[in-house]
């Protein structure tokens, strides 16, 4: 699933692309993938121009000057592609967005069917290019998001995970905690951060915190440059793989050796979740609080 690297190659790459064009159709070839909405609500963007293309967490916010707002979620395979003008549409071409001067056409290719597009009516304030903080932001699957990992202290982000008991490689998955991160993020950070990833939440101690806001910042970063990790269907906009992929230091290396250590990669599951991380390097901490048990022999 493309995550906040990849999601964020996608909207640097759209941004520019679409910015003040015309929007002249629609071409709904999956209806289910509307949610709340139908295609006549699609007509509404027929004539008006896009203010900005703009990321939230995992979701691609795309604002129109006095139009509907759209909010793609690619889920699994989702793909939104800037094709040439009548570019041929596959068996997985969901959507297409025509463009006045026909410059290029936007397309949301989907495998899985999994994704999904919310069309948001305009707000009675309007629509501000890049920061519009009414009809996006006040929809359900916006609002329930937590503050984005890279806008964050370190002090805020420790405070999201406080008084949180489960195991840290769950709590960062939660959308709701922080947005944007998914599963393999959440096991390059945690080795990058020396944390086994089943490790409580609340034995996670303050320098543990710094340590792991540190390695956040570190890895999105690093994987935003490298433009994403492909691992199955991920592209950018133009149809081109990331390249971060090559520097996954646990992600699906199960059985490898650890590019510190040696160490083989170990996969467990986690909250539901295979998650891959080096026994050696992140070691489970032990209880600080020590316990005196006494052994006593048996008669
Ligand atoms: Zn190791």
């Amino acid at each position: 699933m493309p995550e906040l690297p990849e999601v964020e190659t996608i909207v640097r790459g759209l941004d520019p692309g679409l910015r003040e064009r015309a929007i002249a159709g629609t071409e709904l070839l999956f209806p289910p993938l509307l949610r709340r909405a139908s295609a006549r609500d699609l007509a509404a963007l027929v004539g008006k121009r896009i203010a900005g293309v703009r990321r939230r967490g995992k979701m691609i916010v795309i604002e129109c000057r006095g139009g509907p707002t759209l909010v793609f979620h690619l889920k699994m395979t989702g793909q939104l592609l800037l094709a040439e003008p009548g570019a041929p549409r596959d068996k997985h071409t969901r959507l297409v967005i025509t463009f006045a001067d026909a410059a290029s056409e936007l397309h949301f290719r989907d495998i899985r069917k999994f994704g999904f597009l919310l069309c948001l009516a305009q707000t009675p304030h309007g629509t501000r290019a890049g920061h519009d903080a009414g009809a996006a932001d006040t929809c359900a699957e916006l609002a329930s998001l937590g503050p984005e990992p890279l806008a964050v202290t370190s002090d805020e982000f420790a405070g999201r995970f406080a008084g949180k008991k489960a195991r840290i490689k769950g709590l960062l998955l939660d959308q709701t905690i922080v947005a944007g991160i998914g599963n393999i993020y959440a096991d390059e950070i945690l080795f990058d951060a020396r944390i086994q990833p089943e490790t409580p939440a609340s034995s996670i101690g303050r320098e543990g915190w710094v340590r792991l806001w540190k390695s956040t910042r570190r890895i999105l970063n690093k994987a935003i440059r490298a433009k994403g990790s492909t691992v199955r269907d991920y592209v950018d906009t133009s149809g081109r793989a990331g390249r971060f992929q090559f520097s996954h230091r646990v992600y699906d290396r199960e059985g490898e050796p650890c590019r510190a250590c040696r160490t083989p990669i170990k996969r467990i599951r986690v909250a539901g979740r295979s998650t891959y991380f080096c026994p050696s390097c992140q070691r489970k901490r032990r209880r600080v609080v020590s316990t005196h048990i006494t052994m006593l022999p048996k008669r």
